[in-house]
C-alpha cells in the first residue's frame, strides 16, 4: 500500500519495518492501526537538549554527550545483586555511572564509543555517580533532536523502533478526531489536538510538551467526568420504590446490638436512608476501611426495605463470605422477624429449589449469595435493594438485569474496603454518590506489622509456633496456586506440603485457593472457624471479608507481588478479636522502591492513607487496574486536583449548554464507561 493511502485504521503492518515479530510485539502493547500509534504516547522523556560538561555537573538529574572509557561487571556480596561500573569521559573530566540488575549493558555498550547520558547524579557510598543513567548512541541521528520520547516496551518493541515508526505516520496526526468539542478546547485555550499529538512523539522544547500533556490529560478527564455525569443523569430519570423511613425500624434494630454505631456509621446511614426514600434510584458506594463496620450500614437500609414490603438481595465476591454473612446477619434478622435466605452455587438442589421459591412468592425477605444472584434462574417477587459487598461498582449490564427482575429498578448499594482518594472517586465515581466512612469503632488493636529478610523466616516460624501453642490460628498467603516457573515465587502446594511436613508437622494445616471446588474450600474454611485447624496455607481467596477473630497472625509471602491496599486487606483478617495481633510480609525483592513501599505498611494502618501511598508511588493504572477496564488514565495526574477541578466545571457547562447526541466520539465513551462494572 502506498503511503499516501493511509488511513488512520491501515493496519500497523503497513509500515515499514513491521514483520511478524514487531508486529506481533506491537500486537501486545495494544497497537494495531496507525491511530494506536499516534496515540501510543509516551510514558516519559528524556531530556537530551540541555546536556552538561562534566566538570560542570552538580548532584540532581543531569544529561551529558561522553565517552565510555570502561565498562565492567561484578557480582555483589547481596544475592542476585549484579553492578555494573563505567567511567565516562568528555574533554573536562570523568566521572562514574553505575547500573544495577543490568548484565546485559555488557552488549549493548561499547568502550571506546560516545554516547548521550542521563540520569540522577548523586552521593552514595561516599562518592558521587550517575546512578542508573539511561544512553543513546551519540551517532543516532534520532537524538539530535534532543527531547527523546520513551515508550512502553516489550522483548520484541523498544523506543527507538517505536521513534522510527511513529516517524512514518505523524505527519497523519491532523486526521485523529478530537473527542474535546471544541467550544470546550476554544474556552480552556488549548492548541489543536494535531499539535498536541505531534508535541507528545517529537517535543520541541519542555514548554511544548508540558501544554501537550496538559491537553490530553484534560481530554481524558473530562471525557471520564462527563460520562460519569450523564450515566448518573440517565439514573435519575429511571423510577425507583421509594422507601419511607420508619423511625421505630431503626430502634427496634439498634436495640439488637451490643454497640452503639460510630459517627461516621450514623452519617452514612442517614445519606442511605435519604436516598432510598427517593423515588428514584440509589447509586451509592460505601468506602470504609476494613473492620469500619459497613455490613450495619447495609442491614439498617435491608430493615427498612423490608419494612417498606420490599425484598433485598445482599451479592458477595465469595461463597465463604456469603455463608459468613448469611449466618451473622440471619441471626440478627430473625429476631425482627425477617426471613433470610443463602442463595450460592453449592447447595443441595433442593435447598436451593426452596430460596428460589421463596424469592419468587415473596416469603424470603433477604437473600445472600454470589452473582448468581442476578442470574437468569432467579426471580423476586419485589425486589428493592441490592447490596453488592466488596464491589466498586455495579455495571449499567447488571442494572438492566435487575430491572428485568423487578419492575421498578431496585436501589443500589455497593460497599468497598478499598479506599479511593476523593480526588480519584470524582474522576471515576462521576455516576456514583460517596460516603467515605473514616471511622473505626473505637478500640480496636494496631496490628503490629513487620517486614522480615526471607533469611529470618525460621524466626517468624518460631513466634507463629509459640501463637499457636497459646491457642491462636494463622494464615499464611502466597502469590500463586503453584508455580510451575522457575521464578521461585512462594506457591500454596508447596509450600503448604512443606510447612505440613516439616515445621509445622505437629499441627494441623489446611490449605485454600481459588481452584479448590467449592465445598472443599466450605470445609476448609469451617474447620479454621470451628478451630480444628491452627493453620491455613492460602492464596488471596481468603481476602475478603472472612472473619476469625481467633487467628491473630498473618504471614504473606512475596508481598512485594501485592498492592498496599490488597497487603491492608489481607491484614485486616487478623486483629478482629481481643488477642494482640501480627502481620509479617516476606519480601524477595531487592529494590529499595519495594521495600519503601512495604515499609509503610509497618507505619501506618490507615487504610485510606496506604491508598494514597500506593497511588503516588505506582499511578492510578496499577493501583486501580483502571487500564484493562477502558478506563484510561494514562496520562492525567490524578493527584492534579487544579486540572481535575478544570475538567469538572467545563464538563457541567457543557452538558448545560450542548446536546451531547452531536457528539458521537462522548457518546461512545458514555457507552464504554456503562460496561465497566468493577474496577478490582
Ligand atoms: P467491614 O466494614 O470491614 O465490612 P464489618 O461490617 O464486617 O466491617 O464490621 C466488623 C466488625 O465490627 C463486625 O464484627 C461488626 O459487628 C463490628 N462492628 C460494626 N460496627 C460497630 C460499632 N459501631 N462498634 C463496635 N463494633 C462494631
Ligand atoms: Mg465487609
Amino acid at each position: 500500500m502506498s503511503e499516501r493511502g493511509w488511513r488512520l485504521d491501515t493496519p500497523i503492518e503497513a509500515l515499514t519495518g513491521v514483520g511478524p515479530a514487531v508486529s506481533k510485539g506491537l500486537h501486545k502493547l495494544g497497537i494495531a492501526t496507525v491511530e494506536d500509534l499516534l496515540r501510543f504516547y509516551p510514558r516519559r522523556w528524556e531530556d537530551y537538549s540541555a546536556t552538561q560538561k562534566i566538570s560542570a555537573l552538580r548532584p540532581g538529574l543531569v544529561a551529558l554527550k561522553a565517552e565510555l572509557l570502561t565498562l565492567r561487571s561484578r557480582r555483589a556480596a547481596r544475592r542476585h545483586l549484579v553492578i555494573t561500573e563505567a567511567v565516562l569521559g568528555d574533554d573536562t573530566g570523568t566521572i562514574k555511572a553505575i547500573w544495577f540488575n543490568q548484565p546485559y549493558l555488557q552488549n549493548q555498550l561499547k568502550e571506546g564509543q560516545k554516547y548521550f547520558f542521563s540520569g540522577k547524579f548523586e552521593f552514595k557510598n561516599n562518592h558521587l555517580s550517575i546512578q542508573n543513567p539511561s544512553f543513546e548512541s551519540a551517532g543516532d541521528e534520532i537524538v539530535q533532536h534532543q527531547i527523546l520520547p520513551i515508550y512502553k516496551e516489550n522483548s520484541q518493541i523498544n523506543s527507538r523502533l517505536i521513534r522510527k515508526l511513529v516517524a512514518q505516520v505523524l505527519h497523519h496526526s491532523g486526521k485523529l478526531q478530537d473527542s474535546l468539542p471544541e467550544s470546550v478546547a476554544a474556552a480552556q485555550g488549548f492548541e489543536s489536538l494535531d499539535v498536541a499529538i505531534r508535541a507528545m512523539h517529537h517535543p520541541d522544547s519542555i514548554r511544548d510538551l508540558e501544554a501537550a500533556q496538559d491537553r490530553l490529560a484534560f481530554e481524558e478527564l473530562f471525557m471520564l467526568i462527563v460520562s460519569g455525569m450523564a450515566l448518573r443523569a440517565d439514573l435519575a430519570r429511571e423510577p425507583a420504590p421509594s422507601i419511607p423511613f420508619e423511625l421505630s425500624a431503626v430502634n427496634d434494630f439498634l436495640k439488637l446490638l451490643p454497640f452503639s454505631l460510630t459517627a461516621a456509621q450514623k452519617k452514612a446511614t442517614w445519606s442511605v436512608f435519604r436516598d432510598i426514600e427517593k423515588p428514584h434510584p440509589m447509586n451509592r458506594l460505601l468506602e470504609g476501611d476494613v473492620g469500619s463496620g459497613k455490613t450495619m450500614i447495609a442491614v439498617m437500609a435491608a430493615v427498612m426495605a423490608v419494612r417498606a414490603g420490599y425484598q433485598v438481595a445482599i451479592m458477595v465476591p465469595t461463597e465463604i463470605l456469603a455463608r459468613q454473612h448469611h449466618q451473622s446477619i440471619g441471626a440478627l434478622l430473625a429476631k425482627l422477624g425477617i426471613q433470610t435466605a443463602l442463595f450460592v452455587s453449592s447447595l443441595k438442589a433442593a435447598d436451593k429449589k426452596a430460596t428460589l421459591t421463596g424469592l419468587d412468592d415473596g416469603t424470603i425477605d433477604l437473600v445472600i449469595g454470589t452473582h448468581s444472584l442476578i442470574g437468569d434462574k432467579v426471580t423476586y417477587k419485589q425486589l428493592g435493594l441490592v447490596v453488592i459487598d466488596e464491589q466498586h461498582r455495579f455495571g449499567v449490564q447488571q442494572r438492566r438485569k435487575l430491572r428485568e427482575k423487578a419492575d421498578k429498578m431496585p436501589h443500589l448499594l455497593s460497599m468497598t474496603a478499598t479506599p479511593i482518594p476523593r480526588s480519584l472517586a470524582l474522576v471515576i465515581y462521576g455516576d456514583l454518590d460517596v460516603s467515605i466512612i473514616n471511622e473505626l469503632p473505637p478500640g480496636r488493636q494496631t496490628i503490629e506489622t513487620r517486614l522480615v529478610d526471607p533469611e529470618h523466616r525460621a524466626k517468624v516460624y518460631g513466634e507463629i509456633d509459640a501463637q499457636i501453642a497459646s491457642g491462636r490460628q494463622v494464615f499464611v498467603v502466597c502469590p500463586v496456586i503453584d508455580s510451575g516457573d522457575q521464578s521461585g515465587r512462594k506457591s500454596v502446594t508447596i509450600e503448604y506440603e512443606k510447612l505440613r511436613r516439616g515445621t509445622f508437622a505437629h499441627r494441623s494445616i489446611g490449605m485454600l485457593h481459588g481452584r479448590m471446588k467449592a465445598d472443599e474450600k466450605e470445609k476448609v474454611m469451617a474447620d479454621f472457624v470451628a478451630g480444628k485447624l491452627d493453620m491455613i496455607v492460602a492464596t488471596s481467596v481468603i481476602e475478603v471479608g472472612v472473619d476469625v477473630p481467633n487467628a491473630t497472625v498473618m504471614m504473606i509471602e512475596g508481598a512485594e507481588r501485592f498492592g498496599l491496599a490488597a497487603l491492608h486487606q489481607l491484614r485486616g483478617r487478623v486483629g478482629r478479636g481481643e488477642h494482640q495481633s501480627y502481620c509479617y510480609l516476606i519480601s524477595e525483592s531487592e529494590s529499595d522502591d519495594v521495600i519503601n513501599r512495604l515499609r509503610s505498611l509497618e507505619r501506618t494502618s490507615d487504610g485510606f492513607r496506604l491508598a494514597q501511598i500506593d497511588l503516588e508511588l505506582r499511578g492510578p493504572g496499577e493501583v486501580y487496574g483502571v487500564r484493562q477496564h477502558g478506563l484510561d488514565l494514562g496520562l492525567a495526574n490524578i493527584l492534579d486536583l487544579v486540572l481535575i477541578e478544570r475538567a469538572k466545571s467545563a464538563a457541567k457547562t457543557f452538558l448545560e449548554e450542548e446536546k451531547m447526541v452531536k457528539y458521537p466520539l462522548i457518546m461512545a465513551r458514555v457507552e464504554q464507561l456503562k460496561s465497566v462494572t468493577s474496577l478490582d
